[in-house]
């Protein structure tokens, strides 16, 4: 069994793949050729904002946003410490602290509670608290109406990860659209994935736009050679950029089909467990379907059950950041985000993907029920 099985979702789109390669083969326009325009025009509609610009990886989905309002040495940004790295990443990389909040015990994603406290954390390091990068955590979107009103009460820009969660909702509106600017990650294994590296930011300020789309390609001004500010080459491929133009035809009835699997899951699977939690109005795009276990040693022992039974299964997130060594130097210890820490020792991941399929969800929903 796979954890994530992509051969299913290829097999069924192969022929249009091809085709859509083929073509890209054709016109040789392999760098900012007209499929990278026509996705950006098909995401921008999809999420419903104004501006989409794809890029080259999620990380610099979060990075050229960042760039864009000047984020530096002598900033802090809040975000959480139970996350992928590249969240925290983007802002040591241009000089500025992260500033960690703990997350709700039940969805996992930043407690807005926090935001307070942090801003003064960061005064009392003597740094000027700019953004928050909320994340949408294994495909649920984060609290975006409470993190709104704080960040406007002191001047927060928000710049939504929604690297995992690409479909999700909050109240029938996208992921994508929360936040001043939304960042999302095509690596092949998120919701809407391609065969390499991408990735896409959305925002609706224009200006911010135009700042960006420029960061994009090298700081570029009105014509390609002359230079205005420090960017980065951060542009999607073409070839990419076709794949992605299949996948999104067909990623709605993905969406449904994770929906079916995950509500199958939950209303199977035994109080054991912690089951994903989804408040009302929320839609969650299932990037990952995650189980919080009583302890340490039950999910580390679940884990090796599931293993000799051919089960794949994966702990997001075993280390939380404030925790990693290459964070060390923040300064924070054991104890500071006590719910990130207790979740990364009991969290594990099952397989989820569309097809993932009936026989396969009875055998892994046996053998998590078996003890
Ligand atoms: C995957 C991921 C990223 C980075 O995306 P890449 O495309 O791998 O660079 C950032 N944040 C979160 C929460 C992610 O899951």
């Amino acid at each position: 069994m796979d954890f994530i099985d992509l051969k299913a979702q290829q097999s069924k789109i192969r022929l249009e793949i091809d085709k859509r390669i083929k073509s890209v083969l054709d016109h040789g326009r392999y760098i900012m050729g007209p499929e990278v325009y026509e996705l950006e025009e098909k995401l921008r509609e999809y999420v419903d904002m104004k501006y989409c610009i794809s890029c080259s990886s999620g990380t610099d989905a979060l990075l050229i946003p960042l760039m864009a309002y000047g984020i530096g040495p002598g900033d802090a940004v809040i975000t959480t410490p139970f996350t992928y790295i590249a969240t925290a990443e983007v802002i040591s990389l241009l000089g500025a602290e992260p500033v960690f909040i703990d997350v709700y015990e039940s969805t996992y994603n930043l407690n807005p509670d926090g935001i307070e406290d942090a801003i003064q954390y960061a005064e009392s390091k003597g740094l000027n608290a700019k953004a928050i990068i909320p994340v949408d955590l294994f495909g649920l979107p984060a609290r975006y109406r409470l993190i709104n009103e704080i960040a406007k009460k002191y001047d927060l820009m928000i710049i939504a990860d929604a690297a995992q969660g690409f479909g999700g909702e909050i109240r029938g509106e996208k992921a994508g659209s929360f936040g001043d600017v939304a960042s999302t990650s095509f690596f092949p294994a998120k919701p809407l994935g391609c065969y390499g590296d991408g990735g896409a930011i959305f925002t609706n300020d224009e200006e911010l736009a135009n700042r960006m789309i420029s960061i994009r390609i090298h700081g570029s001004g009105s014509d390609k050679y002359e230079n205005i500010r420090v960017g980065i080459n951060g542009r999607l491929d073409t070839i990419q950029a076709a794949i992605l133009l299949e996948k999104l035809s067909i990623f709605d009835e993905e969406l449904k089909l994770r929906n079916i699997i995950a509500d199958y899951y939950s209303s199977n699977i035994c109080h054991n467990f912690q089951t994903p939690f989804i408040p009302k109005n929320y839609l969650s795009s299932w990037a990952q379907y995650s189980l919080l276990s009583k302890s340490e040693s039950e999910r580390n022992e679940m884990m090796s059950i599931l293993s000799n039974a051919n089960i794949p299964s994966m702990i997001y997130y075993k280390h939380p950041l404030h925790l990693q060594p290459v964070l060390k130097k923040l300064g924070y210890h054991k104890g500071d985000f006590p719910i990130s820490e207790k979740i990364s020792k009991q969290i594990f991941s099952i397989p989820m993907y569309p097809y993932l399929e009936k026989e396969k969800q009875n055998r892994i929903i046996e053998v998590l029920n078996y003890r």
